[in-house]
């Protein structure tokens, strides 16, 4: 069967960074017809040398207007699709499935005034999708992006994240980000340095982020470590907050990524 009668289409890399030893980020081309949301994943699939397909899923960091596909992976030792997709260079094979997947996007919540975005590793990923679209800038007064990564060396897209604000299309909505990185295993200037949740409960997350969390007015998208977001996710509780549901609007959205 031609792949164009697949259930996927073959993309091409047109790029590939490492960060660190276990970290990189990857382009590839983008399928014309390979539409999505914001926050949403792909599944992509690497050829093995005796021709079978590893497929796992990756949240786009690109936005849905961009004519490119970007993703950022880790790299897990001996792990069956990452070991793949950490040897291939630019000009190799990319598949991707036809179809977006997946819940982390704006419209899961039908209202809010402030957005908190945390993300852990390489869960920043769907963030900077949603923060590269137009929409979230225009819905919400407030957005506070946390990014937890255990070295400073891990903290990804900082330029990105840093030239938002130099995007023409945002200038007037710029003021709107608060950018929180944390890094848990050694001091960085600029950074926290404790877990997501113990920022919470001590208070100094929203110290840092001038802002509370309220089921009022906070919406929450917790992304990565299933661990970081079962325990975020029991002390939102406690503040009132709840999982978003379509039969039961609330104030938290998430994507586990193992
Ligand atoms: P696997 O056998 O799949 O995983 C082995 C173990 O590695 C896991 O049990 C877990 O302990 C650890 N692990 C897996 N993924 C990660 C990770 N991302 N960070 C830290 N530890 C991990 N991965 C990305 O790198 N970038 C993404 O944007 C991304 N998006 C995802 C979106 C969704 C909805 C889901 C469900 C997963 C996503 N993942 C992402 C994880 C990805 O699908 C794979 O698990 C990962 O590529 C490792 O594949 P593997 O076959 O090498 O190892």
């Amino acid at each position: 069967m031609s792949a164009s009668a697949e259930k996927f289409t073959c993309q091409t890399l047109l790029e590939v960074h490492p960060l660190t030893s276990s970290l990189f980020t990857l382009r590839t081309t983008r399928d014309p017809g390979f539409r999505f949301r914001a926050g949403q994943f792909a599944r992509l699939g690497v050829t093995k040398a005796d021709g079978s397909v590893v497929w796992r899923a990756y949240s786009m960091v690109s936005s849905p207007h961009d004519e490119f596909l970007e993703f950022f992976s880790i790299v897990v030792p001996g792990g069956e699709f990452t070991s793949e997709l950490n040897r291939l260079g630019v000009g190799d094979t990319l598949l991707v499935d036809r179809q977006a997947f997946g819940f982390l996007t704006l419209d899961r919540f039908i209202d809010g005034r402030d957005l908190w975005l945390l993300g852990t590793g390489t869960g920043l990923a769907p963030f900077l999708s949603i923060l590269q679209d137009f929409e979230v800038w225009e819905r919400f007064d407030n957005i506070v992006l946390v990014y937890s990564a255990r070295e400073s060396r891990e903290l990804a897209y900082r330029e990105l994240i840093a030239g938002l604000a130099e995007r023409e299309y945002l200038a007037e909505y710029a003021h709107k980000l608060r950018f929180i990185p944390i890094v848990t295993r050694e001091k960085y200037p600029g950074a926290l340095g404790s877990r997501v949740t113990e920022l919470i409960e001590s208070g100094e997350l929203e110290q840092a982020a001038g802002l509370r969390l309220t089921p009022e007015h906070s919406r929450v998208m917790i992304c990565g470590n299933p661990q970081m977001i079962e325990d975020t996710r029991a002390l939102l509780k406690t503040h009132g907050m709840q999982l978003s549901l379509s039969r039961r609007p609330g104030q938290v959205a998430v994507e586990n990524y193992w």
